[in-house]
């Protein structure tokens, strides 16, 4: 039967249409530098979108080649993650919080042509002169800084406006964007998304079950839009005409609470250590924000502590937990509020929403041990593979890697999951930071939530340290809240009526902070090189 439906190429194309066709009066809210609010609208966003666009094919930009930007999150990001693509262009979002090497090492392993800057980040990029070179600099001076010798201005690149563009024809299948791993566990890998991969990931992703994304929604970008696409909330606010609200630099709690309060934002997605800062500070000061009724809060990249859950919910915020990585673009899974947990008690409610939820629509899932699926108990770790259509098959100049991908094709998370009865799943770990004391196996990331359920507690990471006896014991490095003491032994008994005796970490250390990858979650590399030399202690007393 050949008749079937039209073959009709999934590109954003569609949806930056879209979003001038039916919504031109949606808004685009941008913090400025100098904390003033720029505001736009979709129509005012299309056009100088198609500017760039025109602007880069003047440049002489072909099909397939690499625009980098170098930005926080703003209108002129917005206007480079639609206007590369639908040039043809495939868009490099450099992550500004990589060490300067390798965001040279990006830019040479991506062969990107040009460069998109903002004058804050010139000096950044000064540094990476010599490491890497682009032919064109185009600088937005968001700040009104002078232009650097050797780049251009981008509002003059963008004055010869749109007339005369013409999308070029786009297959599905054409690359639309690179983004590296933040490098947590290696060198940063390159991850190649489509057209087709980032339409599919976005419908699937606002499902109301998941993201629920509507054109009621206020979006605010606050997890940068160079990590894995922004989360993809640009392309599903332009499928729905939702507004999009942009922190600019300013991602301290303070000013994220002023901007969700005065442009009502209804959804915002960030890594858990920035809504720890949130929750802080509504908990010092409750009632000075007047926050939009059904705030949803985004937890992906690091897990979402129960206490977390909880604590946000009193303030009528709920929070959505999911899982997902630069190769899964991101979203994976989700486990968002529904229905089902009408039927249980309010800590079994609490546990199932700390869980990382059920796989996406159209993303197939196992946990495999030893070559098998586990049982569906909820218990038995194993290693998480995923597959689906916006699951990346290969890294970019990479030969194909088996301890990346299976035989039968599925993608090796390097993530440490279980998988209940009900289809959810919940990490327990990166394969890398699982603790194995004694042959067994201690989850670092479900110390570090309990011990973050101690109210003068505010940050814990757990890490494994050498034991002559039991191979590797948990020691948990702590960060107290501002003003609020607990000592070691506090902390021991608070955790020994919830975990296994021998999942007690055997040493706590008392810290100011604990040390940050580029995308906010804990360096469990530099704690182990701080900490997992010294000699394993007995917890007692403070250390
Ligand atoms: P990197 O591996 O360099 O940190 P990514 O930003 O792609 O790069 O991170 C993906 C990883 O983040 C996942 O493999 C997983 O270990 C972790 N992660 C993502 N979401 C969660 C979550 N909700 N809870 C715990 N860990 C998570």
């Amino acid at each position: 039967m050949r008749a079937t439906m039209m073959d009709y190429p999934l590109t954003v194309v569609q949806l930056f249409e879209r979003a001038q066709r039916y919504f031109p009066h949606t808004e685009v809210v941008s913090r400025m530098p100098d904390k003033s609010l720029h505001r736009e609208t979709f129509g005012q966003f299309y056009h100088r979108t198609r500017s760039l666009g025109a602007a880069l094919a003047r440049a002489g930009l072909k099909k397939g080649d690499r625009v980098a930007t170098l930005m926080w999150n703003h209108y002129a990001h917005l206007e480079a993650y639609f206007g590369v693509p639908v040039s043809g262009g495939v868009l490099h979002t450099l992550n500004l919080r990589l060490h300067p090497d390798d965001i040279a090492y990006t830019i040479n392993d991506a062969a990107d042509r040009f460069l998109i800057v903002d004058d804050l980040l010139v000096p950044l990029y000064e540094q990476l002169r010599g490491k890497a070179n682009f032919e064109r600099v185009i600088v937005a001076r968001l700040s009104g800084k002078a232009l650097p010798a050797g780049c251009e201005d981008y509002e003059a690149f963008l004055a010869g406006g749109d007339a005369g563009f013409d999308y070029p024809a786009i297959d599905e299948r054409d690359p639309l964007g690179i983004c590296y791993t933040s490098g947590t566990t290696g060198r940063p890998r390159g991850v190649v998304y489509s057209h087709r991969s980032t339409v599919l990931h976005a419908l699937s992703s606002m499902l109301p079950d998941a993201y629920g994304i509507s054109r009621r929604d206020s979006i605010c970008m606050v997890a940068p839009m160079f990590h894995i696409n922004g989360w993809g909330l640009a392309f599903m606010a332009a499928a729905v005409g939702a507004k999009l609200v942009f922190p600019g630099p300013a991602l301290d709690a303070e000013s994220l609470l002023g901007l969700f309060e005065t442009e009502q934002v209804t959804f915002a997605g960030a890594v858990t250590t920035v809504w720890l800062g949130v929750l802080q500070l509504l908990e010092r000061e409750p009632g000075r924000w007047r926050l939009a009724p059904g705030l949803r809060l985004l937890i992906g990249g690091t897990a979402a502590p129960e206490s977390l859950i909880r604590a946000f919910d009193r303030f009528g915020v709920t929070v959505l937990h999911a899982w997902g990585m630069t190769e899964t673009s991101p979203l994976a899974t989700i486990s968002a509020p529904g229905p089902h947990l009408a039927a249980l008690d309010e800590q079994q409610r609490y546990a199932v929403r700390a869980k990382h939820g059920l796989a996406m629509p159209l993303v197939d899932l196992r946990v495999v041990a030893e070559g098998v699926e586990v049982p569906r108990d909820g218990k038995t770790m194993g290693e998480l593979q995923v597959r689906g259509p916006y699951i990346t098959g290969a890294y970019h100049n990479l030969a194909h890697d088996p301890e990346k991908f299976t035989e039968d094709g599925w993608l090796r998370t390097g993530d440490v999951a279980v998988i209940d009865a009900t289809g959810y799943i919940k990490l327990t770990d990166r394969i890398k930071d699982l603790i194995k004391s004694g042959g067994e196996w201690i989850s670092s990331v479900d110390l570090e939530n309990l011990i973050m359920a101690h109210p003068a507690v505010a940050e814990a990471a757990v890490i494994a340290v050498a034991h002559p006896k039991w191979g590797e014991r948990p020691l948990a490095v702590v960060v107290l809240k501002p003003g609020q003491s607990a000592s070691a032994e506090e902390l021991q008994k608070f955790l020994e009526p919830k975990v296994a005796k021998w999942w007690l970490p055997d040493r706590y250390v008392f810290a100011d902070s604990i040390p940050r990858t580029s995308t906010g979650k804990f360096l469990k590399s530099r704690l182990r090189e701080l900490y997992a030399g010294r000699p394993a202690e007995p917890a007692s007393g403070r250390p």
